[in-house]
């Protein structure tokens, strides 16, 4: 048996001639750039988490630096966020001139500790990136009282969790701006580059509209300098018709975890997700943790079992980010998650013997 970690021809295969034929709409028209579907796309992603506004760009991390961008933070400004995520969504911030201020993570869930943020906070800190960690919402309703008190403005960096909710509200409706990847092997996944900024506000969303097309209104004329980062025609098109099974997929991914929680429950030296009772998670990733991580890894490849360590250096530690400062121990919730995660194979298609084959060697292991 082989168990891949993701298997996007499986998903690729119920599709298949839906999917022809929406690519194949757009070669008719030649319409490639901000063709009918992105706007499309943007209505229908608007319905679906009940957002005012939503705008297609060309990556998850352009959608980071634009949304920054949008909030006019830049030079000389701080921007609070964690160290253990994907890289974008701190280099977001550094490319936009900004500092990065990282601060440490809670041990369950892994995503920022509400309780560690205001001691960072400074007369130069402009805003909170939150990051939805795994498909998990982070504590927004105590992000949202800080991010208040200190009137500072808030990004979500929800492409891992699309879809996912904290108190019953949509992630990506708290903040000022929050963000989306379509990125293949996120949840829902484009056939290349794809990403998306939403908000509520309208002035906002003029401006991003405005800085994905060079910051340019009207045409050739500039008040700011934008980016040049659209979202691609044929990747809305693909998108639109994905969305429509993007529900079924999350169930999918919670009743597979609902497995994994039930049959790996109880093995010593083993920690299954812990999942915020306030939070309905999306499961982009289902990660597991053990002090026996490497063994754990190399027992579960021999039997070809996919497995991956997201992310196994903390990004305070990161050497394009030296001269911040940061030196080994100052994270330290991070830096051992760094070296004790795991994610194993949660994806919708997954059959029940991949499931029972993957529970079975773990148990093969810890036994
Ligand atoms: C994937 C990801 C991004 C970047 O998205 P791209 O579409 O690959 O540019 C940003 N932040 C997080 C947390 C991600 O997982």
């Amino acid at each position: 048996m082989r168990v891949p970690m993701l298997d996007l021809h499986a998903q690729y295969q119920t599709m298949l001639d839906d999917i022809r034929s929406e690519i194949e709409k757009v070669f008719e028209t030649h319409h490639y750039i901000m063709g009918a579907q992105v706007k499309e796309f943007e209505e229908k992603v608007q319905d679906y988490l009940g957002i005012k506004h939503a705008i297609g760009c060309a990556s998850g991390t352009d959608a980071l630096v634009l949304a920054i961008k949008a909030l006019n933070i830049g030079e000389g400004d701080e921007v609070i966020t964690t160290p253990f995520t994907f890289f974008a969504t701190a280099s977001s911030i550094w490319r936009n001139g900004a500092v990065p201020v990282f601060v440490d993570i809670d041990e369950d869930t892994f995503n920022l500790d509400p309780d560690k943020i205001e001691a960072a906070i400074t007369p130069n800190t402009k805003a909170i990136m939150a990051v939805h960690l795994f498909g998990q919402c982070c504590d927004m309703a105590r992000i949202m009282e800080i991010a208040k008190k200190h009137n500072l403005k808030v990004i979500e960096d929800n492409a891992q969790g699309i879809g996912s909710t904290f108190d019953g509200k949509m992630s990506c409706s708290f903040g000022d701006i929050g963000t989306l990847s379509f990125f293949p092997s996120k949840n829902l996944g484009a056939m290349g580059d794809a990403g998306m900024c939403l908000t509520n506000d309208d002035e906002l969303a003029a401006g991003l509209r405005q800085l994905r097309v060079h910051g340019e209104c009207p045409k050739y004329y500039h008040k700011w300098v934008g980016l040049n980062s659209r979202l691609d025609t044929i990747q809305a098109a693909v998108l639109l018709r994905k969305l429509d099974d993007l529900a079924d997929w999350s169930e999918s991914r919670r009743k597979n975890a609902a497995f994994y929680n039930e049959h790996l429950a109880g093995i010593a030296g083993l920690k299954t997700p812990v999942i915020d009772e306030r939070a309905v998670t999306i499961y982009n990733q289902y990660t597991l943790r053990t002090e026996r991580r490497d063994e754990l890894m190399a027992h579960l490849q021999k039997r070809n079992i996919g497995c991956a360590v997201y992310y196994p250096l903390p990004l305070h530690l990161q050497e394009c980010f030296t001269s911040l400062g940061y030196k080994e121990g100052d994270l330290p919730i991070s830096e051992r998650a760094a070296k004790e995660v795991l994610s194993i194979p949660i994806y919708p298609e997954l059959t029940d013997e991949m499931k029972s084959y993957v529970v079975e060697s773990i148990k093969e292991f810890f036994n």
